[in-house]
């Protein structure tokens, strides 16, 4: 069942320890599938270089496991959440890389400092509130405060990145990390200033435009 998406999600799933994003068996990627609507996630607690394909779990929207041996990702229900709520979204990350969460613990969000934030986020990187870790909380959070961004850091938590595909949301979640670093030794120097808003539009506007192969 859905056997390239599972292929797709342990590949995303391995390229977060593979970006230093993760530690021991923290951290997940999810990716649905077009057609059926199905959600394949990295099982919980399983380390990363034991994942294999066949491990992926396979859940319907709500939740029930309709394949895999295995125990879903205790962060399904968030995943499960912002998928039924954005149908644009087919791939999902979370984790709880270094610099990223170390914003979400200090409650700051991560102003455009860097044309890099400009080209890959089009906005600021925002922060949403402290919500609790279970059901669908974190979820709602996520839906109420992500607004066009793809990616949000989580109050006291870390961050979620979504995209239009397993692998946006796995870049997203590396540029996310490695733009918290910048700016963190940024605000070692001194105060940073932000891009102004047109500015970033139109940097935004030419990376999704021009940048790479066409
Ligand atoms: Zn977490």
């Amino acid at each position: 069942m859905l056997a390239e998406l599972k292929r797709l999600v342990c590949e995303g799933n391995m390229l977060l320890p593979h970006n230093n994003l993760v530690t021991w068996t923290s951290g997940n990627v999810s990716g649905r599938d077009a057609e059926s609507g199905l959600v394949v996630i990295k099982p919980s607690g399983v380390p990363y270089d034991e994942l294999t394909p066949e491990k992926m779990v396979v859940l319907d929207p709500q939740g029930s496991i309709l394949e895999g041996a295995l125990q879903p990702s205790v962060d399904a229900p968030t995943h499960l959440y912002v998928y039924r709520h954005r149908a644009d979204v087919m791939g999902m990350v979370h984790t709880h890389s270094t610099f990223a969460t170390a914003f979400a613990a200090a409650g700051r969000s991560i102003p455009v400092y860097l044309t890099a934030i400009a080209d890959e986020f089009g906005q600021a990187i925002p922060l949403g509130a402290y919500a609790q870790i279970g059901e669908e909380e974190i979820g709602q959070e996520i839906i109420r405060s992500i607004g066009t961004s793809p990616a949000i850091l989580m109050k006291n938590h870390g961050v979620f990145t979504i995209g239009d595909s397993v692998m946006a949301a796995v870049k997203c979640a590396v540029m996310t990390e490695d733009v918290a670093r910048t700016v963190f030794y940024a605000l070692q120097l001194g105060q940073p200033k932000e891009i102004p808003p047109d500015e970033v539009a139109r940097g935004h506007r030419r990376y999704v435009d021009k940048y790479g192969q066409r």
